[in-house]
């Protein structure tokens, strides 16, 4: 356990078993891309490890694109709206593979899957190391997933509390 700020965490998964799992959804990528140049879409701040890891497992030719995204609500029947930042290249018949860290309601991502539609891709993918199905409000198709977990906050590998705990090596659960 360790305490950080005015919490406890709590080990959940090790940077063991994160990187065998990660090895091996690189496996699965560079099979299923070996006829292509996808671009992969790394959304920061928290996929930044995972994505790191991935990537350098993956021995295509590839591009690697750093995005942000910004939500702002516009009237309420309308919903939400996600802008992206940092799309620096055209997505026009390409094969995307968006890297998160965590899908949890699935409301960003498929805010982002619309927008990036936008863009004509020839594909669009999604790889997440973590996914809480229970939290799922709107389906979402994820192809590669790293494990999927209870419906729980958790922390490390990219993930944050309060801005704390990015870099911590494995996944830890906040008590
Ligand atoms: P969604 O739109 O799927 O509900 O949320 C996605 C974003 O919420 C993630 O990219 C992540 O930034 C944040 N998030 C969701 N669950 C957790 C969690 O358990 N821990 C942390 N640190 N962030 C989370």
């Amino acid at each position: 356990m360790i305490n950080i700020l005015d919490k406890t965490f709590v080990p959940f998964i090790s940077k063991e078993d994160i990187e065998t799992r990660i090895t091996e959804l690189a496996a699965l990528i560079s099979k299923d891309y070996k006829e292509s140049c996808p671009v992969f879409l790394v959304v920061l701040n928290g996929a930044f490890l995972f994505a790191g890891e991935l990537v350098k497992r993956i021995p295509l030719s590839c591009e690697i694109t750093f995005i942000r995204l910004a939500s702002y609500s516009q009237t309420e029947s309308a919903g939400s709206v996600t802008e992206i930042f940092g799309i620096d290249k055209s997505l026009e018949n390409r094969d995307v593979i968006i890297i998160e860290d965590i899908v949890d309601t699935g409301l960003t991502m498929s805010q982002l899957l619309k927008q990036i539609g936008k863009m004509s891709p020839k594909s669009v993918e999604i790889a997440t190391l973590l996914h809480k199905p229970e939290a799922l409000k709107t389906p979402v198709i994820i192809r590669y997933k790293g494990f999927e977990i209870a419906n729980r906050f958790v922390v490390g590998y990219g993930l944050d509390y309060d801005g704390i705990g990015r870099n911590l090596d494995s996944i830890y659960v906040v008590a």
